[in-house]
Order: C-alpha cells, then sequence, then structure tokens
C-alpha cells in the first residue's frame, strides 16, 4: 500500500504531511469528475468550492478525471470560476473514460501530480469505476471522498445518485410528447432508455409515463405475455401503448422484432440516448449536488477518507468505499411490483 509511495516516489514525505493534517487544517485540495457526466455535476463543484473557500482551502479542478490528475492539466478554482454554473448540464471541469489509470503506472503519475501540487486530500465526483479509482488512490494514502454521480443510480450508498432526477425528467419529458403522437396515430412505441446494468431509469419512467410494459435487466420478461397485454389493451379501446426497455436488457430493435413475429404487433422505435444526460440540472439535482459537496469538504477536513457521502432515508450517510465499489444498488422491490400492477 505505502510501499509504493515511499519507494517509488519518496511519498513518505507527502504522507507523513497529509496525516498531519487529519482532523486539521487543510490548505489544498483536488477535485475531479470522472466516468459518464451527470446533470447536477455543476452544482456538485460549485458547493465544494464555495465551503473550501469559506475554510480558506484552496481547490484545484483537475480536467477530464484522471487524465488531468495524471497528466497534471489543473485549474485554480475560485468563486469566480464557478460563477453562473449552478444551472449548467454537464461538467465544467470536463470528463473522461482513463483505462491508464487502472495501470500502477497511471497510479504512479497521479501520486506524483498529488506530491508535486500538495494536495492533501481529492474529492472524486463520478460513478461506480470513478469510485473506484479514489479507492485505489486513498489505499496509496491519499485521503479521498467520493461523491456519487450517475445517471444510472446503482451506486451502493445513496437513495439517489446526482443526476438521476434529471435524467428521469428529460425522459418523462419527451416520453409524453411521443405519448401524444402515439395516441392520435393509434401506435405502439417501444421506447429504449439508459441504463446497462440497472434497471432504474426505465422502470421509474414506466411508472410515471404510465406505460404498459417495461422490460429491465433486474427481471426476467415473457414477450407472450406483454403482447397479450397489449392486445388486451386495444381490446379494450386503448389508443396507444408505450413500452419501455432499458438498454442493458435487450435493444428497442430486437424487442420490436420480437413482438412483430409472435404477435404481429407493428411498432414505432425511439432511443433516447445522449439527450437523457443533458440540460439543466432539475431543482432536485442541484440542492443533493449542493448538500454533498459541501459535506464532501467538511468530511475531509473531519479527517475522513476513503468514503462515499451520500443521502439514505434523505440523512447524511458516509459508506466506505470498499463496500461501495463491491455492492450494487438494487431497485427497491416496491417499484417493480408498482410498475407491473399499474401497468395493465
Ligand atoms: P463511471 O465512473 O461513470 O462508472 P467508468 O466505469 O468508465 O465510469 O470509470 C471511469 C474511470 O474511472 C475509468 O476510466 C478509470 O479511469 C477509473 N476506473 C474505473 N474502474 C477502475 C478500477 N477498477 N480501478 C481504478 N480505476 C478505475
Amino acid at each position: 500500500m505505502c510501499d509504493l509511495l515511499d519507494y517509488e516516489f519518496g511519498f513518505g514525505y507527502i504522507w507523513t504531511q497529509i496525516a498531519s493534517n487529519i482532523g486539521g487544517i487543510l490548505k489544498r485540495i483536488g477535485l475531479l469528475t470522472s466516468g459518464g457526466d451527470s446533470p447536477g455535476m455543476n452544482p456538485t463543484i460549485r458547493a465544494v468550492v464555495h465551503e473550501a473557500v469559506n475554510q480558506e482551502i484552496e481547490v484545484y479542478g483537475f480536467r477530464r478525471g484522471y487524465v488531468g490528475l495524471m497528466d497534471d492539466d489543473h485549474i485554480k478554482m475560485d468563486l469566480r470560476t464557478v460563477g453562473g454554473i449552478i444551472k449548467q448540464g454537464g461538467t465544467i471541469l470536463l470528463t473522461a473514460r482513463c483505462e491508464e489509470f487502472k495501470s500502477e503506472q497511471g497510479i504512479k503519475a497521479a501520486l506524483k501530480t498529488i506530491e508535486k501540487e500538495g494536495i492533501e486530500g481529492l474529492i472524486v465526483i463520478g460513478g461506480g469505476g470513478s469510485l473506484r479509482g479514489g479507492l485505489d488512490l486513498c489505499e496509496s494514502g491519499v485521503p479521498v471522498i467520493g461523491i456519487p454521480g450517475s445517471i444510472d443510480n446503482d451506486i451502493y450508498g445513496t437513495d439517489m445518485a446526482i443526476g438521476v432526477d434529471t435524467a428521469l425528467n428529460n425522459i418523462i419529458g419527451v416520453v409524453d410528447k411521443i405519448k401524444d403522437t402515439a395516441s392520435s396515430h393509434e401506435r405502439t412505441f417501444i421506447i429504449e432508455v439508459m441504463g446497462r446494468n440497472s434497471g432504474y431509469l426505465a422502470i421509474s419512467s414506466a411508472i410515471a409515463t404510465g406505460a404498459e410494459a417495461v422490460i429491465v435487466p433486474e427481471v426476467e420478461y415473457d414477450l407472450e405475455i406483454i403482447c397479450q397485454r397489449l392486445k388486451e389493451g386495444y381490446k379494450r379501446g386503448k389508443t396507444n401503448s408505450l413500452v419501455i426497455v432499458a438498454e442493458g436488457a435487450d435493444t428497442a430493435y430486437g424487442i420490436a422484432r420480437h413482438l412483430k413475429k409472435i404477435g404481429q404487433i407493428e411498432t414505432k422505435i425511439t432511443v433516447l440516448g445522449h439527450l437523457q444526460r443533458g440540460g439543466s440540472p432539475t431543482c432536485f439535482d442541484r440542492l443533493l449536488g449542493s448538500r454533498l459537496g459541501k459535506e464532501a469538504v467538511e468530511f475531509l477536513l473531519k479527517g475522513e477518507s476513503g468514503k462515499m457521502v451520500g443521502t439514505v432515508r434523505r440523512e447524511t450517510e458516509l459508506t466506505d468505499l470498499r463496500t461501495v465499489t463491491k455492492k450494487k444498488r438494487e431497485i427497491d422491490q416496491t417499484y417493480i411490483e408498482l410498475a407491473e400492477k399499474l401497468s395493465k
């Protein structure tokens, strides 16, 4: 763990310096956004910077996630650099996926930057992969606090990740519009939403739009039953039907082919794609990002490390990054049942 630091880069120095700061005064912290962007990252960045300024701590914002940490590409952040960003989607720090960071060389490069710039704590905003990277740095002696930023809502240790609510509102805004045209033309639409490993967006948006069926990776589905349900709906005089599918379960095109083959049901397809991630963060995401950003700085100051700050039943909760990266947040069973019960 610390051997790498001591032998390879003479990090005994920084390790001692960091250790002496724990629970005391921090002079400079690093901040990065990594992995898939999520709306609400900007309000979170703003909150980190505001709270750090309140506490007289300098913030270095590393650009493009771990790429910037390895290459020492940073911006010195102050209140001016975060002015006006609370309403902006995306992340002003830019984000990236960085395979190289996963290697020993990658970690060494990041640690070198951390030593060179005198970074005494790091805040990582991102999804499961990014938080795993934070854990690696923490195990190399860097105090790290993670903040869950992901639209999928599959991160263990928080009821909601930053960005989920905006993505859901983006989805239902579009699905409502599709429903207007679907009912005018008496059509069935298959709508594909994001969620490679998690059906949270699909299930929640299906409940919120009154979809006739939802297909997610977590629940086994039977297309014969879905066909039957759609046909019964038509018989009862329904003018339109919606089937929402999470990308991790199947593609909308795949489902459409099957419905045609099994039940001779003609469908139209919409793949929502990246519009789900874009746009101004909702009030919920701004509040969540503001709260978690401020608290991440406070926790670093208190000497906490190797943890993610989230909210569980509305209360702030710290969860060990080892647990966060090992476990997956499961969809609430009551949501699965609700979607099933209300979809007929
Ligand atoms: P997300 O954070 O949205 O889940 P990724 O899984 O793509 O997105 O991870 C983002 C970045 O986090 C990766 O490109 C890599 O730099 C870092 N990362 C991901 N997995 C690991 C890992 N197992 N160990 C170290 N770093 C990782």
